[in-house]
């Protein structure tokens, strides 16, 4: 090691699995990454991903000041320049227009900041609109549905005990490639191997063979949006036959009957043309999860965005419950948290909310304060009281991740204001008047509020800063104060009291992580001797330290106001409703038409990667997957060019034919479609593949939670035509 050479550990921020990396750097480069050893959670795994940590901080395509559209191209501008005209254009159209006029949109990655969460809060909040939007109502808000009405809290989140479990049984999830998701678990295909080494089984429902079926002991192939009925089958055998045993947790039940009741209705005989699953293949299934010493029932990304997402992950958990499989070691457990999250908004009686207001245009419930983004773009569109006319978007690209991403682009580009919190001039930062770029991860430091608190251990990291950022650099919490002071200071009415505001600016994200651990479930609190937790020992611990497995925690840990469960909760049971006219009008794909669904790759994560050389050379990516026997029937070959159409919109993609996929179902995976002009993502715009939320639709939701059905679209498969754009050619 040259004398400048030094080693950093840190946490990887980049997706859920927190997996400790060890970064040699020499001045302002990153000389080498690798998985670090004494990472106690991840020890020493890492995925292709971690690279990008290299490439998205030495990316010349970066932002790396605040810029301006202008008829000319962007402009260089400087910090005050940029936060006074954003403050001021957001306080002229709200006071013209009033608060619901100015929209807030927060990415996924802003979830992967400690500090750009807690500074977007406070920000939105400044904002005082009803119109608030993120990714997750085009992800995991139907866990957090299901989570409200059966434990009491949005946040009450159950994950897989993996390291203990006897039988793991995945629908729509595809944690080989994800990596975990609402289950932070590094090195998450070693540990689903080590189930079956321990004598365990590992089963996969999904409508593709992926690559977590091909590492468990068996796989069923599931018509998209069918999971709630395979459930509801799976509950009816284990009730019919009186394998319900909920041990512990029976004196906390509540609607036990209540579902009884409801699954009798559902034999496996009645939805296995539905499901596609045979009828004896459900009974078995519900037979060996109900049989085995552990068991554990997780459905994630495939099992949510979908028609009926709140109604899988009600009927998952409810699985988990009846067959005594919650809040038991190897079942479906609750983290601890060192941050507790959950605690501090429990504590203050914050529980979350639901429907206690609607979308102006077409009445979509609000969840937690958020309106699905579903309708973000006739918000914009729709003239009337209340039109949204100005955006605030932070790390998020919702024209490439939302459903009719076509139609979002051209409702951004109606808007009278926009301004991005955002390193990319991307798809959806293209429409900005104001690019406001954060630094990087690696010029920050970093702890995981949210993946500790979904991780199937009780784990620790704080993670200093590798590079001293820029002079003129600001992080995210610096500009969402920035922006938040500035609106305040020009509006009379939103004025703070001078003690308020003085709170706010000495409470910084990293203050408010502090207090946090001192206060949390493992800190050292008031007391000077405790050897408990504090940020500045948990400092001192760069590879991160190990609170130990998860532990039991019901009904302590319950929010409802009783302390039970309520396995029954009746807006999900009204929604049977739904479900039983949709099984009955058979909506299966009709006319010729297929399901498209969407797919993971490794080497991506969302649309924001693709900047990266090293993750998206080699074959291409973004190929519509398809049963050979479908293709046959269009007379579409392998390697050839097709034209897929939706009700929202057409794409062409190379086609790859293979029987990992269902016959009637084709796939064509998330983030891609960066050909678009005015985007500066060189590496992207050379590999851009299509947009796969071209053919999504916002009027497709799951009705009751309001998440977009991104899974399940009626799609037409056929030969293209004509010559094909020079990008798939
Ligand atoms: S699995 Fe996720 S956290 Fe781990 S190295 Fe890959 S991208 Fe980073």
């Amino acid at each position: 090691m040259s004398d400048q050479e030094r080693v950093h550990y840190r946490t990887c921020h980049l997706c859920e699995a927190i997996c400790g990396v060890e970064i040699r750097a020499r001045g302002d480069q990153v000389v080498s990454i690798r998985g670090d050893d004494q990472d106690p959670f991840s020890r020493g795994h890492i995925c292709p991903k971690a690279v990008a940590l290299k490439d998205v901080h030495e990316d010349p395509d970066r932002l790396r000041h605040p810029v301006r559209r202008t008829d000319t191209g962007w402009q260089r501008i400087s910090w005050d320049e940029a936060l006074d005209e954003a403050a001021m254009r957001l306080v002229e159209i709200q006071a013209r227009h009033g608060r619901d006029a100015v929209a807030t949109y927060f990415g996924n990655p802003q979830v992967h900041s400690y500090s750009a969460l807690l500074g977007g809060t406070a920000l939105a909040r400044a904002l005082k609109s009803r119109n608030r939007f993120t990714a997750t109502s085009v992800d995991q808000l139907p866990h957090h549905f299901a989570a409200y009405f059966m434990f009491g809290h949005q946040l009450l989140l159950p994950v897989p005990d993996l390291d203990r479990t006897h039988f793991l049984l995945a629908i729509g999830a595809n944690p080989v490639v994800s990596n975990g998701s609402l289950m932070t678990a590094p090195d998450v295909a070693r540990r689903i191997k080590s189930i079956r080494q321990r004598g365990g089984r590992v089963v996969v429902v999904d409508p593709r063979r992926t690559e977590t079926a091909r590492i468990a002991d068996a796989h069923h192939f599931i018509r998209p949006g069918t999971d709630a009925l395979l459930l509801l089958a799976m509950l009816h055998v284990v009730f019919q036959e009186g394998l319900d045993k909920p041990g512990r947790l029976a004196g906390l039940l509540d609607g036990s009957d209540v579902l009884r009741d409801l699954c009798r209705g559902y034999p496996p005989e009645r939805v296995e043309t539905a499901t596609g699953v045979a009828a004896g293949d459900i009974r078995r299934l519900a037979r060996d999860f109900a049989g085995a010493a552990s068991a554990v029932c997780y459905g994630r990304m495939g099992a949510s965005t979908q028609r009926f997402g709140a109604l899988v992950q009600w009927l998952v958990q409810a699985l988990n419950v009846v067959t005594g499989n919650l809040d038991r070691p190897g079942g479906a457990m609750f983290t601890r948290p060192a941050f507790d999250a959950l605690g501090l908004a429990t504590g203050l009686g914050q529980r979350g909310s639901f429907g206690r207001r609607r979308t102006r245009v077409r009445g979509l419930p609000e969840f937690g304060g958020e309106f699905p983004v579903a309708a973000l773009a006739e918000e914009i569109l729709t003239p009337g009281d209340g039109q949204v006319r100005a955006l605030v978007t932070a790390a998020g690209n919702p024209v490439i991740s939302t459903p009719n991403g076509r139609r979002l682009d051209t409702a951004l580009a109606s808007l009278d204001f926009m301004v991005s919190v955002d390193f990319y001039v991307n798809e959806t930062t293209r429409h900005a008047r104001l690019i406001l770029p954060p630094t990087f991860a690696l010029e920050r430091d970093h702890y995981d509020l949210i993946f500790h608190a979904l991780a199937i251990r009780n784990t620790a990291k704080y993670s200093l800063p590798l590079f001293q950022p820029e002079p003129d650099a600001r992080h995210d919490w610096q500009i969402f104060a920035a922006l938040k002071e500035r609106i305040e200071s020009r509006d009379p009415a939103r004025r703070e009291t001078l003690r308020r505001r003085l709170t706010s600016r000495w409470l910084t994200p990293r203050r408010t992580l502090a207090l946090g651990l001192r206060f949390g479930p493992y800190g050292a609190r008031w007391n000077p001797l405790s050897p408990g937790l504090t940020l500045s020992r948990l400092a001192t611990q760069p590879h991160g330290i190990d609170l130990g497995p998860l532990q039991p925690c019901l009904p302590g840990r319950l929010a409802t106001p009783e302390k039970r469960i309520n396995l029954s909760p009746e807006p999900l049971v009204r929604d049977m409703t739904r479900l039983e006219a949709w099984l009955g009008a058979a909506t299966m794909a009709r006319n010729g038409e297929l399901l498209l669904i969407g797919r993971r790759d490794l080497r991506t994560n969302n649309s924001w990667m693709h900047n990266s050389q090293r993750l998206v050379k080699g074959p291409r990516r973004c190929t519509l997957l398809m049963h050979p026997g479908d293709a046959a029937r269009r007379a579409i070959a392998d390697g050839s060019i097709a034209e897929i159409r939706s009700r929202t919109g057409a794409v062409r993609a190379v086609v790859e034919l293979s029987d990992d996929v269902m016959p009637g179902v084709v796939s064509l995976p998330h983030g891609w479609g960066h050909d678009r002009p005015g985007v500066q993502l060189r590496v992207a715009g050379a590999h851009a593949g299509v947009s796969v939320n071209d053919l999504t639709d916002e009027h497709a939701l799951d009705e009751l939670s309001g998440n977009a059905a991104l899974n399940g679209v009626p799609v037409v498969v056929a030969p293209a035509a004509d010559p094909p754009p020079a990008a798939l050619a």
